[in-house]
């Protein structure tokens, strides 16, 4: 079983769309949607969930109240600034205490500290994964609650539900929807996979981003090939990063040219692919073919 992940440098590149594709042209394999943060992959493929799950990715402290002697222990020691004092003065009667479970970070310490153990420390509830079904095949995804971190961790279990379907169903393939930028949840949804396919555009900053997306393939040592979608509305630009890719030792997978078909496709919740079978079409199948290729080899 193979795991290719898709990702980018920045968002808008259209990484989405083009996972999107593959869904469609790809066989035998299990898609995830581990961009955690900004889900969409979703829209397009419309899943039907068979299974949700909460997920938890860290604990959340609370007040017991009736144990509560009002020391403000607690208050002093939360360095997040999570423990409210009612009223927020000197005032040494009347004066409660709480936790706002936004600010809380789940470190422990206010836990540590309260000598009555008069505070709860449960597991958060931070959002859900789902198994789903969709045209295209299996699907595993997830929702994380607004403003919840911990996401390198759903992205973890987003991936290795996947895998666990594809051992069951004897799948050839996982991929991958994976996060923008260079962080902890991409870090995550790339350590171990058999090959990265990092999709940028031709700009200044595309330019920049895949420089830093590509450098951390190094350092994990993945296979790594590269796309420059909408190439054509910069074809300097295009050239200069492709020279880029080539001096760094890595491969271009191929480069798919500006369509409004894009857009169109995602209005009616279509892959690119199953909307047209024009030149941005043709694009998306050849680079799909080098891409299966790569991961093959
Ligand atoms: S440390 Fe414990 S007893 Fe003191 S104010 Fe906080 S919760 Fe209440
Ligand atoms: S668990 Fe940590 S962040 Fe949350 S209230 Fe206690 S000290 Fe503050």
């Amino acid at each position: 079983m193979k795991e290719l992940v898709v990702i980018s440098g920045k968002g808008g590149t259209g990484k989405t769309s083009i996972v999107a594709s593959f869904a469609a042209l790809a066989k035998n394999k299990v898609l995830a949607d581990c961009d955690v943060d900004a889900a969409d992959l979703h829209l397009v493929l419309e899943p039907d969930i068979e299974y949700t799950e909460d997920f938890s990715g860290g604990k959340q402290a609370k007040i017991i109240t009736e144990k509560c002697n009002r020391c403000g222990r607690c208050y002093e020691v939360c360095r997040f600034e999570a423990v409210k004092r009612t009223p927020d003065q000197n005032e040494a009667e009347n004066v409660d205490y709480r936790i706002d479970p936004v600010s809380c970070e789940g470190c422990g310490v206010c836990v540590r500290a309260c000598s009555v153990n008069a505070i709860a420390f449960e597991p958060a509830i931070n959002g859900q994964w789902f198994r789903s079904q969709t045209r295209c095949g299996p699907m595993v995804h997830a929702r994380l609650g607004i403003a919840e971190e911990n996401s390198g961790k759903l992205v973890s279990l987003v991936r290795n539900e996947a895998r666990k379907i594809a051992e069951e169903q004897g799948l050839e393939m996982v991929i991958i929807d994976g996060s923008p930028g260079i962080g902890c949840p991409v870090i995550a949804s790339i350590t171990g996979a058999d090959m990265v396919l990092v999709v940028t555009e031709p700009t200044q900053s595309g330019q920049h981003d895949l420089q830093r997306v590509v450098e951390l393939t190094r350092h994990f040592g993945i296979k790594t090939m590269v796309c420059i979608n909408k190439w054509d509305l910069n074809a300097k630009m295009a050239g200069k990063i492709e020279d880029q890719v080539r001096q760094e030792g890595v491969a271009m997978a191929g480069n798919v040219r500006y369509d409004n078909a894009f857009t169109q496709s995602q209005i009616n919740k279509l892959s690119v692919v199953e909307y047209t079978d024009n030149g941005v079409a043709d694009d998306i199948r050849k680079l799909w073919e080098n891409v299966f290729q790569a991961l093959n080899s």
